[in-house]
């Protein structure tokens, strides 16, 4: 067992995202790992082009449901007022989240429930003052649709009929945000970086005993942390664990004048369809949906089993421009992000995308992330499960994977989140996870059968 008196003298990290990357950082600032060799392992040149953690924007919010997180961010949103912000690397706009019902009905419950659940735990645990923000307030309950047409209204369409408003959220520019942390692990001196694709883990009884690189080449490690995203089911039988699922976001050129027009908006949030509109920036703005996404499933080798046995496992994994060129965004894709376009900007409903595209979500049954040791093999450390909502959490979320690297305690590490990210005891009875977790969008989309539809 590793603890901080007794580390690995080696750890070979896969995966260069928000949390392989915010691990690597934390492990090289760790002064009682000094002698550790750390090895970060990346597929791609960084940033890698299909990676979930490079866009041009992510939302940056401490507006959640489940107050831990709300919690969490108090901490990130320091860093990300501070040096990590900078540049323009952070902006913060405001979040409108709303939804388009008109009465809470029992089809609006699960919307009225997360943002009135959201809407709690920032007035209580960030003790956000309310009011008009023209009289010093960070926090507006929005009662009507007048209400939100004030906040939203150079938007110029239907952007909702009531929800609230939190001032002090905002955005991030995710590759810069990433390039930047990136720029800090480079000037520790203290990871070894390295380009190349991990196609197989080897597995002994209890532990990995090699990782095999598409080249042939075989690594070992003491400790193998998994950051490999929504890519990680490729690499562990993460089948009832973790799922890759695939969601729609689309980009469209606009002019200076709608720049200086839409600019300023908060970002907007429908809780009702899971659709929303990052505020602009450099005449491009993106529409995407936080839904419950398509799944990709493939048939390969099973990843813990010898090749020789022959056993296959299905499991969604993701398709990317990188490996299919061909890869569009379905139609049902396009049209919800052209209907909501046309909804809440109407002089914007008929111009076309500049692009499309399909990003991962790893996603887990609650949405929590999964931080854990594997429970059968005992060097193999999983640090992924982002569900949609990891990327605020670049500037901490590393040194909490390092804290339960190193206390395998669950009870001794404390804190609200480290039960909530632990391998479930049971796996869910369904091999791939449609999360319960709050969603726009249908349930139960694939891949193919989307794309073969033409609406
Ligand atoms: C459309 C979209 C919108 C989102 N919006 C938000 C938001 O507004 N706010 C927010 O906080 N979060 C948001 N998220 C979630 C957030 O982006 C993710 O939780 C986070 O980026 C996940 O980081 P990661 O490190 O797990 O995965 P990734 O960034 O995908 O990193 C995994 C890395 O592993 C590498 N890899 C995979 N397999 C191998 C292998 N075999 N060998 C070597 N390398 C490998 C990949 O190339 C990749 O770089 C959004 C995600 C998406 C897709």
């Amino acid at each position: 067992m590793f603890t901080f008196n007794h580390p690995p003298s080696s750890i070979l990290i896969v995966g260069s995202g928000v949390f392989g990357l915010s691990t690597a950082k934390a492990l090289a600032e760790n002064p009682t790992l000094h002698k550790t060799q750390i090895t970060l392992l990346e597929r791609f040149d960084f940033p890698a082009p299909d990676g979930s953690s490079i866009d041009s924007s992510r939302i940056v919010r401490p507006d959640y449901a489940d107050g831990a997180y709300a919690s969490l961010m108090i901490e990130a949103h320091r860093h990300w007022r501070g040096d990590l912000g900078k540049q323009g690397r952070y902006t913060e706009s405001g979040l409108c989240i709303v939804t388009s019902e008109e009465s809470f009905d029992d089809s609006a419950q699960g919307a009225r429930t997360y943002m009135e659940k959201a809407l709690e735990n920032v007035k209580a645990r960030l003790g956000l003052s309310c009011g008009r923000r023209e009289d010093g307030g960070q926090l507006e309950s929005l009662h009507d649709p007048d209400d939100v047409q004030r906040i939203m209204g150079s938007m110029g369409g239907d952007c909702g009929k009531r929800g609230y408003v939190n001032w002090t959220s905002g955005w991030a520019d995710a590759e810069a945000g990433v390039r930047y942390v990136r720029e800090q692990v480079e000037k520790t001196n203290r990871i070894n970086f390295r380009t190349a694709e991990v196609k197989r883990l080897q597995f002994g009884p209890d532990r990995v005993e090699g990782v095999e690189l598409s080249s042939g080449e075989i690594l070992t490690a003491d400790l193998v942390v998994l950051a490999t995203g929504a890519w990680t089911p490729r690499l562990v039988d993460l089948r009832g664990v973790a799922s890759a699922t695939g969601q729609a976001v689309a980009y469209i050129d606009i002019t200076p004048d709608e720049q200086l027009r839409l600019g300023s908006n908060p970002t907007l949030i429908c809780e009702s369809n899971g659709m929303f509109i990052i505020q602009p920036r450099n005449n491009l703005l993106k529409v995407a949906r936080h839904g419950y996404g398509y799944a990709n499933f493939v048939t390969f080798p099973h990843p813990e089993k010898p090749l020789e046995s022959g056993e296959q496992i299905t499991a969604s994994l993701p398709r990317t421009k990188c490996n299919d060129e061909t890869l569009q965004l379905p139609a049902e894709g396009i049209k919800a992000c052209r209907e909501y376009l046309a909804t809440t900007n109407p002089s914007l409903a008929q111009r076309p995308f500049k692009e499309t595209k399909i990003c991962w979500y790893t996603d887990t049954p609650s949405g929590n992330w999964l931080i854990d040791y594997h429970p059968k093999y005992k060097n193999l450390f999983l640090a992924t499960g982002g569900s949609g909502h990891g990327y605020k959490f670049l500037p901490v979320i590393g040194s909490r994977i390092v804290d339960v690297i190193f206390a395998h305690d669950r009870d001794a590490l404390g804190g609200e989140l480290r039960h909530k990210w632990q391998w479930p005891e049971m796996r869910s009875k369904e091999d791939h996870i449609w999360t319960d977790d709050w969603r726009g969008g249908r349930k139960g989309m694939v891949l193919d059968e989307e794309l073969a539809k033409t609406l």
